[in-house]
């Protein structure tokens, strides 16, 4: 069967990631979290900085020392930078909040766009994120773009952080995701912003077993 490479962008907490991940088993594929790459670097930035704050020429002039890597492993998805597991750590909301301003960063942006397409060299993988069938893959073969109203989704990431033992209040998620969409969708360099050839899918008021239907139907269709 012909190995394709599938896109899944969109605003944050639209089920992206838990989607790309199901469908990269279903299908055998790999999958990567590109977000993960931004906040693994914001991560370095952070321990790099002092008391919370990014000192971008310092984090410019020790760009060559990062190295993010990715495992797989029963507890799941694993993030590794230089050597060490920060799945836990990148999902804090001291990176959540500096994310953004990291990942408008053009020299960031260089680096771990090339390193993205390495990881789709071959195909068969599933990559979400924001330029992904923008920039990243603009040929990608399956592209989505996905969004719902911000309150869905700041209830749904308020959830997940819970689930993650992080109580953090639903006004104070709902205005870190209005004030990401916004440096995100704004940004000079690959902003957020859908592909003329992405499939956009509204999943406000989709289930996320009714989202992956949807998905793996369209992909179907271009890998027979
Ligand atoms: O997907 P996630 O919400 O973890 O992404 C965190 C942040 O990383 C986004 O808000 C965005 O600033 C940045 N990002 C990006 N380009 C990508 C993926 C993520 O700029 N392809």
């Amino acid at each position: 069967m012909q190995k394709i490479i599938v896109a899944i962008d969109g605003f944050a907490s639209t089920g992206k990631s838990s989607l790309a991940k199901r469908l990269a088993e279903t299908l055998n594929y790999t999958y990567i979290d590109s977000g993960s790459m931004y906040r693994a670097v914001t991560y370095f930035a952070l321990q790099e900085g002092h008391q919370g704050h990014i000192d971008k020429e310092k984090l410019l002039a020790k760009l060559d020392q990062i190295e993010i890597y990715f495992k797989y492993s029963k507890s799941g998805y694993q993030t590794f930078l230089n050597g060490l597991n920060i799945s836990k750590e990148i999902r804090l909301s001291e990176v959540t909040e500096k994310v953004s301003k990291v990942s408008k960063i053009i020299e960031v942006r260089e680096l771990l766009v090339t390193q993205q397409q390495k990881l789709g060299a071959k195909k068969g993988i599933i990559m979400d994120g924001r330029d992904i069938g923008t920039v990243v893959f603009p040929k990608a073969e399956c592209k989505f773009f996905l969004k719902a109203s911000p309150e869905i989704r700041a209830k749904r990431r308020q959830l997940e952080q819970i689930k993650a033992g992080n109580n953090e209040s639903f006004a104070s998620v709902l205005s870190n995701l209005k004030e990401r969409d916004l440096m995100d969708s704004t940004r000079k360099f690959s902003p957020l912003t859908k592909a003329d050839d992405a499939i956009e899918i509204d999943v406000s008021e989709m289930s996320l077993e009714e989202v992956y239907h949807q998905l793996l139907e369209h992909i179907s269709k271009k890998i027979i």
